[in-house]
């Protein structure tokens, strides 16, 4: 993973430092999150699904045992597990044209995971699907999404193009009543959540940005009638003649970028704050190899691997050895470098800092050798620690700035300043353009109803803006206090484990179907957590170190509410403080117990 062994120069941490405070100060503005416009009315166009057709449809008025709002992952290894567990009329309630959620949205060119499929892709082993790659495509990875629904027979009950606008427990009749934008309104005796945290795309909020006369789209919607070529990669080469700028330089623009780059007339790419870049190392899988290793449970040991060599587990081996392993590895190899006596956690502290400096200053190093224009080479640098903004893998993007048509606009931490009819500004010039695409991510901080759509009103009209108001509160990240036969599909209080979400999904799915099955045997109409387990479970994360991301220098971005106080809720977004394997562990015995400690089951 590119770690030269070669001896470094010594690093000037304080110097760093003030570098790193010098770089976050620029980008710092008061507007936060209200920097960014909500995409609706005269951009609503922005959200169309370019990819399937709406169908008309009668409105649902029935009754289904679970009810699942959102397509991907979370939905899908959800409805797959409780499929197994003899539930078979699962409904899950999707606002795309088809399963697969980020994987459906997200079909820019260039898309793949970041995590490595064989950890990243959930139900290989149950599907038999062997991934082409290391990091596959974007277009496999909706297969599988696919796959599952078809195996599982999930289709049947979905319904798709459809959001939720309303759902609210019925306590006379102990169900939950679910209303959606296609006139249906129908019941379920369980609800799951699983709308993920990047789903709502956002735009930046220019000055002029209604006026560009030229065409313009959002990642998540891209426009291949426009640009040619297709999500397996096909060049795009009705950008031949074309003048593009893709603004933000991101996770998605990342990959975007080296594909624009090969056919775009001339392409801009619009830079704020640089991302960390470092090696992929993408490659084919080989069959025979991994006809070896596919023995019976193979996808579990790999999971528990990658999560052990990540976050508190002993690995003696590293089977995935990426980029996010080798963060890891270097961690520990300095802690465990330490005296005995002298592993307080204050030089603990230190050694992962040390580790962190060492790595960012490899992958600034790599800016500098890859890109051969020196001064966009510099400009490249990410000038932070690792964990501020989201650590990228790419073996094109740099070199992408060595084609000829491609050009960094940097902004030095400002941003665009304005939207003109025919293009954009920076630093005084208007560059004009034929088309825009906005690399500008997905809405985060912003409140729990205007990202999801809908409110959950749980018993005596309690909703989940409300429960949640001042933090969330949950036990395991899953249950929730006044909101019986409610399951919620997501990391925190839980494991938490970002650098692997599948692995969450999975073991939540386990739990749910352990408790839906354990709930119909013994005839219960209802389970809820109780308010003194809810209370004794945040209380055990609140003994943790707190939040692993989002330090006080870290440049504003999504993962530090663009560097503004998170307000005191905040305190409660983190997972177990043992870590995630001694989590996943801990649930595996909470679940084969059989009792459910703390769930009352009436
Ligand atoms: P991000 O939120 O990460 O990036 C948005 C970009 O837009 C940033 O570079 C931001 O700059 C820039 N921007 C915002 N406003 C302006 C402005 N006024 N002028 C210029 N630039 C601006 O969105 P992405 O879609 O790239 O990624 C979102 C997340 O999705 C990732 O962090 C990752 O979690 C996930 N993802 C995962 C992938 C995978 O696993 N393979 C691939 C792609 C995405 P600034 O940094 O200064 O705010």
């Amino acid at each position: 993973m590119g770690t030269a062994t070669a001896a470094k120069p010594a690093i000037d941490k304080q110097a760093l430092l003030a570098k790193y405070i010098a770089e976050r100060d620029k980008r710092l503005r008061s507007d936060g999150n209200a920097q960014y416009i909500q995409i609706k009315d005269a951009f609503a166009h922005y959200l169309d699904d370019p990819y399937t057709p709406v169908t008309p449809r009668e409105p649902k008025t029935d009754h289904v045992t679970f009810a699942f709002v959102g397509g991907g992952f979370a939905g899908l290894v959800t409805g797959a597990r409780l499929v197994e567990a003899g539930v078979t009329d699962v409904r899950i309630v999707e606002k795309g044209g088809d399963f697969g959620g980020t994987w459906y949205w997200n079909r820019y060119p260039g898309a793949q995971c970041d995590t490595a499929s064989m950890v990243y892709i959930p139900l290989l082993e149950e599907t038999g699907h062997m991934p082409s790659e290391k990091y596959a495509h974007a277009p496999e990875i909706l297969a599988q999404c696919q796959r599952i629904g078809t195996q599982y027979g999930l289709y049947e009950n979905a319904l798709f193009h459809t959001v939720v606008e309303d759902i609210r427990w019925d306590e006379a009749h102990k169900r939950w009543v679910i209303s959606t934008d296609r006139g249906d309104r129908f019941t379920a005796n369980f609800i799951g959540l699983g709308t993920g945290p990047l789903h709502v795309p956002k735009l930046p909020g220019l000055d002029g940005i209604e006026r560009f006369k030229g065409h313009s789209f959002h990642t998540s919607r891209w426009d291949y009638a426009y640009t040619g070529g297709d999500p397996l990669g096909a060049p795009m080469e009705k950008l031949r003649d074309k003048r593009v700028a893709i603004i933000g330089t991101g996770a998605t623009a990342v990959q975007a970028v080296p594909h624009l780059a090969k056919t775009c007339g001339k392409l801009y790419v619009v830079q704020r704050t640089p991302s960390s870049v470092d090696v992929r190392d993408n490659r084919p899988i080989d069959p025979v190899w991994f006809k070896d290793i596919a023995t019976p449970g193979w996808q579990q040991r790999w999971l528990e691997n990658f999560t052990a060599n990540q976050a508190g587990g002993n690995a003696s081996e590293d089977l995935v050895m990426d980029g996010w392993t080798d963060l890891s590895r270097r961690i520990r190899a300095r802690i465990m470098a330490l005296p005995r006596d002298q592993m307080t956690p204050k030089n603990m502290l230190a050694a992962y800092e040390d580790s962190d400096f060492e790595k960012m200053e490899e992958i600034r190093q790599r800016a500098a050798t890859i890109v051969e224009d020196k001064e966009t080479g510099e400009k490249l640098k990410a000038w932070y620690r690792q964990l501020c903004k989201r650590p990228c893998f790419h073996d094109q993007y740099l070199q992408a700035f060595n084609s000829p048509n491609t050009e960094l606009i940097d902004t030095d931490g400002k941003g665009v300043a304005r939207i003109t009819e025919k293009g954009f500004v920076v630093g005084g010039t208007e560059y004009e353009v034929d088309c825009i695409i906005y690399a500008s991510g997905f809405e985060v901080g912003t409140e729990y109803k205007r990202r999801a759509g809908f409110e959950v009103t749980g018993r005596d009209g309690l909703t989940l803006s409300e429960a949640w108001g001042e933090g969330m509160r949950s036990k395991h990240g899953i249950h929730v206090h006044r909101f019986p036969n409610a399951f919620f599909v997501q990391p925190t209080q839980g494991a938490n484990l970002i650098s692997n979400i599948p692995h969450n999904l999975t073991e939540s799915r386990r739990t749910i179907a352990a408790v839906v099955k354990h709930a119909r045997e013994a005839g219960a109409a209802e389970v809820e957590v109780t308010q003194e387990a809810q209370d004794s479970w945040v209380a055990h994360l609140l003994t943790g170190f707190g939040r692993m991301i989002g330090a006080p220098d870290c440049t504003p971005g999504y993962y530090n509410n663009e560097g503004q106080d998170p307000g005191p809720g905040a305190k409660y977004a983190v997972g177990y403080p043992e870590g995630a394997t001694a989590y996943f562990k801990y649930l595996d015995g909470w679940r084969n117990a059989g009792t459910f400690e703390g769930l009352a089951f009436r």
